[in-house]
C-alpha cells in the first residue's frame, strides 16, 4: 500500500477515520497536528510560538511542517504505506510532498475527501474530547460517540482532554483557513485522478465502510 491522504474540514472525522484505516491495514498514522503538538509540549520558545498559532487556528509555516514530516517519513515503519492526517493543507505542501515522493520512488494511493455540513462540524468540534494515551476521539454531544463514563476513556480509563483550539472562535478561523488554503487541493488531486469523496454526515461506522470499499477497489454508492 502507498500513502493515503485525507482532506477534510476541521472535525470532519479525518482523525477517527484515519486511525480506523491504520488499524485495518496495519500502517502508521501520521498527523501533522500531532507532530506539532509533540513539539509544542517541549516548552521551548519554538513550542510556545507554535502553541499560540495553533490556538488561533493559523497554519504553521510550510518549512516547519515539511521538515517535521520528512523526519517522520524516514522512519522504517513508513516503508509500506501510511495515512497522512492533516497534510497537505496548502498547494505548496502538496507540491513539495510530491517532490519528496518522487525522490523516494513512491506515490499516493488515494486522496480521500470527507464532506460534512457546517452545523454538524460545529457540533462535533464543540463536544470533542480525546484520550492522550490511545488517541480515541469521543464526543459528548453525539450519542454514538459518547464515552461510557463522562470524561473518561473507555479503553484506558484515563481522563479525556479537550484541545485548546476546539472552541467556536478557533473553529470558525480553522474552517475559513480550510476553505481558503486547503479546499483548492481538491481540484489539484482531482486532476491527478486519485481523489475520492465520502459523505461524512453519516455515522463513523458507515463512513469507514465506504472508505474500505474504496481502498479495496469495490464500487461505492457515493
Ligand atoms: P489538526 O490536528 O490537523 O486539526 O491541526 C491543528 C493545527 O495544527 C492546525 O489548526 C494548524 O495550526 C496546525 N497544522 C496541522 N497540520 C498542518 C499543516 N499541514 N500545515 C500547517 N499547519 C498545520
Amino acid at each position: 500500500m502507498e500513502s493515503i491522504l485525507f482532506l477534510a474540514p476541521p472535525a470532519a472525522g479525518k482523525g477517527t477515520q484515519s486511525m480506523l484505516v491504520c488499524d485495518k491495514y496495519g500502517i502508521p498514522h501520521i498527523s501533522t497536528g500531532d507532530l506539532l503538538r509533540d513539539e509544542m509540549n517541549q516548552e521551548s520558545e519554538f513550542g510556545i510560538e507554535l502553541k499560540e498559532k495553533m490556538k488561533q487556528g493559523i497554519l504553521i509555516s510550510d518549512d516547519i511542517i515539511l521538515s517535521l514530516l520528512k523526519k517522520r517519513l524516514q522512519q522504517k515503519d513508513c516503508d509500506h504505506g501510511y495515512v497522512l492526517d492533516g497534510f497537505p493543507r496548502t498547494e505548496n505542501q502538496a507540491i513539495e510532498y510530491q517532490k519528496m515522493l518522487d525522490t523516494l520512488g513512491k506515490k499516493i494511493e488515494k486522496v480521500i475527501v470527507i464532506d460534512v455540513d457546517f452545523e454538524t462540524l460545529k457540533r462535533r468540534i464543540i463536544g470533542r474530547s480525546s484520550c492522550k494515551k490511545c488517541g480515541t476521539v469521543y464526543n459528548e454531544l453525539i450519542e454514538e460517540a459518547k464515552p461510557k463514563k463522562q470524561g473518561i476513556c473507555d479503553k484506558c480509563g484515563v481522563n479525556l482532554f479537550k484541545r485548546e483550539d476546539d472552541n467556536e472562535e478557533s473553529f470558525e478561523k480553522r474552517l475559513q483557513v480550510y476553505h481558503d488554503q486547503t479546499e483548492p487541493l481538491i481540484n489539484y488531486y482531482q486532476n491527478l485522478g486519485i481523489l475520492v469523496r465520502v459523505d461524512g454526515n453519516r455515522s463513523s461506522h458507515e463512513v469507514f465502510e465506504n472508505i474500505v470499499r474504496i481502498l479495496d477497489g469495490v464500487d461505492t454508492d457515493d
